[in-house]
């Protein structure tokens, strides 16, 4: 692997970068480099430098870059159509919308552009549903500390973490937030005014934290004994990430309400929320909407996805290769004490550091692998499922060089 050198940099390199903090709003704080292409699990800069790719986009290029499926089915549906609004029905949107109930626990399904629009889709749900059936003063919902949601002013106001919140009050009322996996902070603001409690199985952005068994076991029941809406957010964790087709499989635990995004369109923007019983029942005609939502590209490509998902020995793969990052993860806890807590579950790992964060994900950068933070003091891997246990390796291998040279 060449060690990325930043000596030589081009000036379209430099330019782009310069150009970049003039004319957009400075909301990312990205490395010096300017991506141009990817191969498989590698994505590469305008330099030619390489980088092993173990943030996939946010865990959304769950099949790497340029897969010739995805790109075959992009090609089938670009030349027949890509757009043409929710006024008129299209075969896609509605054959997907078939596969994601036939292969989960949904009976009906909603589409949007993206994670954040799902989550607004299922508090408008929830609450909707609670007009209809517990009276308009019963529209509060649960959510929990440390919780991301997305950054729309509903799913902003859902997430358990005031610092995203700054600067943009008021937020909208009738959240409140609970200690993940910590069932008795849930019934002590449990009461008849909650409609919903909305949960992450994996914590994502906060720093990869599955939630434990008897927690969701306990959320289900609760939610049951009081006619409570139970909302599963696996747009980060669900679709193959944790080697089940829904992360909240590998619990045994059923939602009523589950929004999906990320990988679900292949890179392409596509989000959706999925109901059983009731909850689906309450949008009626005109309730809710979106122009651009399951449209007939992301959805055709996405049904290609879903078929990748369902091959055989596809998510035991996810499983097989995540337990190999997991356990090149916990060999390097033992050599590093600076890496207190290795976590995950799948394909979704994170671990704590007690180095700083930003400087080791330069130091991979340079050396050409990229990962990402999940909170102060968490690096993330979430590779392409695709990913092999070759690569895992190399993977590994660029992230002790990262330590040794920040621990240096
Ligand atoms: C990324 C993410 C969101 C928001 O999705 P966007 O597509 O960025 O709006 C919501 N919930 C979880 C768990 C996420 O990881």
């Amino acid at each position: 692997m060449q060690h990325n050198s930043r000596a030589a940099q081009s000036s379209i390199t430099d330019s782009i970068i310069r150009s970049e903090q003039q004319v957009l709003m400075s909301t990312y704080a990205r490395p010096p480099m300017v991506i141009s292409h990817g191969k498989g699990v590698y994505l590469y800069d305008l330099e030619g430098r390489r980088y092993l790719d173990f943030v996939a986009g946010i865990a959304v290029n769950a099949l790497g870059y340029g897969d010739p499926g995805v790109r075959r089915a992009l090609d089938e549906q670009a030349d027949r159509l890509w757009h043409c609004s929710n006024l008129y029905y299209t075969e896609p949107q509605v054959r997907l919308a078939e596969d994601l109930v036939r292969f989960t626990f949904a009976d009906r399904v909603f589409f949007c552009n993206s994670g954040a629009e799902a989550i607004e889709g299922a508090i408008k749900c929830a609450r909707r549903w609670a007009n209809q059936v517990k009276g308009e003063e019963n529209g509060e919902i649960i959510a929990f500390n440390n919780s991301f949601h997305g950054r729309t002013m509903g799913a902003l106001s859902a997430t358990g973490q005031p610092k995203f919140w700054e600067g943009f009050g008021p937020m909208v009322p009738g959240f409140c937030f609970a200690e993940y996996n910590d069932l008795s902070s849930v019934q002590a603001l449990h009461n008849e005014k909650t409609c919903a409690i909305l949960v992450e199985p994996v914590q994502g952005e906060s720093g990869i934290h599955p939630a434990s068994p008897e927690f969701l076991t306990g959320l289900r029941r609760l939610c049951s004994a009081n006619r409570c809406l139970l909302i599963f957010d696996e747009i980060q964790c669900g679709l193959g990430r944790c080697g089940a087709f829904c992360a909240h499989e590998r619990y045994g635990v059923t939602p009523d309400i589950l929004t999906l995004a990320k990988p679900l369109a292949a890179g392409l923007p596509l989000g959706a929320l999925l109901t059983r019983g009731e909850a689906g029942e309450t949008f009626a005609v005109g309730s809710h909407g979106t122009t651009f939502g399951g449209g007939p590209l992301t959805t055709h490509v996405a049904r290609y996805m879903i078929k990748r998902l369902r091959e055989p020995g596809f998510l035991q793969g996810v499983n097989e290769r995540g337990a190999h990052l997991r356990r090149g993860l916990e060999a390097l806890a033992r050599d590093f004490e600076e890496i207190v807590d290795v976590r995950g579950l799948g394909l979704m790992a994170g671990i704590d550091l007690t180095l700083d964060t930003k400087k080791i994900i330069s130091h991979c950068c340079e050396r050409g692998l990229l990962v990402c933070r999940a909170g102060e003091n968490t690096i993330r891997f979430l590779p392409p499922l695709i990913v092999t246990n070759e690569e895992i390796d190399t993977a590994l291998k660029l992230f002790r060089e990262a330590l040794d040279k920040e621990r240096a």
